[in-house]
């Protein structure tokens, strides 16, 4: 996702607490597909709504709990059974009975409830007089609407049928499988509805489950990225928005097929049935949902899409939704992985001098965030997500990513990314997991880069001198690294400038110690300058101490 702004965020941080403890995930606890029926209301906030669970259980467990908050629980079955349950303010705990097999056996659990939705589900009242509904998830608001497990951990296929007045149009995770109007016998009052139903046949986190239901124009971007989907024969694409929107598209949309083709190309095929982009009312600038991007209404209002969030969100599909983060503390291989596809998306479209202009401005705003001062980027010990929302899960996430890529070169980078995504795909995936799959790839140990940038705070300080002798032709080179972090250690290239307009450019190799003095011999005349990093290849504060 992307931020609209910065005091969002910190409103709804104070204000998003409350909901947010972690979801304990129950050994032999597996939810394989929701299904989930959804009668939303006419006006107001009341939903009636019923959830088909199928759970897998390989435990000895005699009871499953789901995440719900709020809301009236009115009955449950399990296969077909009525079942006992406790419901208390934020959980659903239901009774299985003894498991039938020695091993496992799959539960179809089915709840009825209803009541007033208070988040998750954003229903509002536009200033036009419309009603309107949208998910809204991220991070554990789904609970306040769909009984779920809770957790990125757990992904599960979802269907919807969501039923609605007509003029409303409904879009959801997956394919589009039937809209029918419902005769009147149905049990509708005041005009008459559909049932509209979608369906997501791959395993996505309940974060990333949504619905959208308002009167939406549909522009179609045709058929993209032909051969290069998971389901032939390319990936269709359009864009929902309200109508007076409609003469904005497709605007900066026109480059989304580009920037799935791309991605496609660079990774794997796109993993899901289409690709939706809505305007809506996530509180997010944008906001990734699988196979259905939201972005935030004040930015269509503005005209002011970029093909910069296009690109974040997009690549959110693979780097995110189909490879998950196991747990919050690993959210940069989501965020840091969408940040930095986006800039190569500027390097692909803008070329390299717009894509390393890109990367300098993410190293100033790593410099200088506070965050990256005092917290590692895996965070284990922030519990609250929202708080990971950060300059380490992103920019620094982001710039970890082009440094591996600087450090292991093109070929091996991206194949090493690409064997990652396919291990991981329609799953989870750790921090350990990229560094071993990378690392297997290129044939590199690369635990030393991930601990050192992953697990503590900061990043380099260094400060450089050089001085030239004649009598040795040689140029010593002096690395300092500051005391407020531990020393690092990484490859530094260095341009050695010539008087004549010519250049040479070498690497050296920076232990990770305080202090290091470099002797580069053969140098037949005094260079007229020495350029440290000049394709802004390492994350660091660079300084020099004097020139010659
Ligand atoms: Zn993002």
């Amino acid at each position: 996702m992307r931020n609209a702004l910065l005091l969002i965020v910190a409103l709804i941080a104070a204000h998003g607490s409350v909901q947010a403890q972690q979801h304990v995930l129950q050994a032999g606890i597996d939810v394989l597909n929701y299904e989930f029926t959804i009668q939303l209301p006419d006006a107001g906030r009341h939903i009636d709504a019923h959830a088909l669970i199928t759970v897998r259980r390989s435990s000895a467990s005699d009871n499953v709990v789901f995440d719900l908050v709020g809301l009236q629980v009115d009955t449950v079955s399990v296969n077909a059974k009525p079942s006992a349950f406790q419901k208390d303010k934020a959980t659903l705990r239901i009774s299985l009975g003894p498991i039938s097999r020695p091993s496992a056996d799959t539960l179809l659990v089915d709840v009825h409830y209803s009541g007033e939705v208070e988040d998750g589900l954003i229903i509002q009242t536009d200033n036009k007089g419309r009603w309107r509904a949208f998910g809204d998830n991220w991070p554990t608001r789904a609970r306040l609407w769909l009984p779920t497990v809770d957790d990125p951990a757990d992904k599960a296929t979802v269907t919807w049928h969501i039923i609605a007045p007509i003029d409303r149009k409904i879009v959801a995770n997956g394919e589009l499988i039937e809209e029918k109007v419902m005769s009147t016998e149905n049990g509708t009052v005041g005009g008459k509805k559909k049932i509209t139903t979608w369906r997501m046949s791959k395993p996505i986190p309940p974060y990333l489950m949504v619905i959208a239901a308002a009167p939406l124009v549909s522009y179609d971007l045709g058929l993209t990225a032909r051969g290069l989907s998971e389901f032939p024969p390319g990936v269709k694409q359009s864009v929902y928005v309200f109508p007076e929107q409609a003469n904005y598209l497709p605007g900066p949309f026109e480059r989304a097929g580009d920037i799935v083709e791309f991605f496609a190309r660079t990774v794997a095929p796109f993993p899901y049935e289409k690709l939706a982009h809505l305007q809506s009312s996530t509180r997010y600038g944008g906001m990734e949902n699988a196979s259905a991007i939201f972005y935030a209404d004040d930015i269509f209002q503005r005209r002011a899409v970029t093909d910069g969030l296009i690109a974040h969100e997009t690549a959110h599909q693979w780097f995110g939704d189909a490879v998950t983060p196991r747990s919050w503390g690993h959210l940069w291989l989501s965020e840091g992985f969408a940040s930095y596809f986006e800039k190569l998306w500027v390097e692909k479209s803008e070329g390299e001098a717009a894509f390393r202009n890109g990367m300098r401005e993410l190293c100033d705003e790593i410099v200088n965030a506070r965050e990256v001062q005092q917290r590692p980027v895996i965070d284990t010990l922030q519990t609250e997500p929202m708080q990971l929302l950060n300059t380490n899960s992103y920019q620094k996430g982001a710039w970890i990513l082009h440094m591996l890529r600087s450090m292991l070169g093109d070929s091996l980078f991206f194949g090493g990314i690409r064997s990652y995504y396919m291990h991981h795909r329609h799953s989870n995936a750790t921090s350990d997991d990229l560094c071993d799959d990378l690392g297997t790839f290129a044939h590199s140990d690369l635990r030393w880069f991930f601990d050192q940038w992953l697990r503590r705070p900061g990043f380099p300080e260094i400060t450089t001198d050089w001085k030239y002798d004649p009598q040795t032709q040689s140029v010593t080179l002096e690395i300092e690294q500051g005391s407020r972090f531990r020393p690092y250690r990484f490859p530094l290239k260095v341009e050695i400038q010539m008087p004549g307009g010519s250049s040479q450019f070498i690497v050296v190799d920076v232990p990770a110690q305080k202090s290091y003095t470099v002797l580069l011999r053969k140098v037949d005349s005094p260079p007229k300058e020495l350029l440290f990093d000049p394709l802004i290849e390492l994350l660091a504060a660079i300084k020099s101490k004097s020139t010659k």
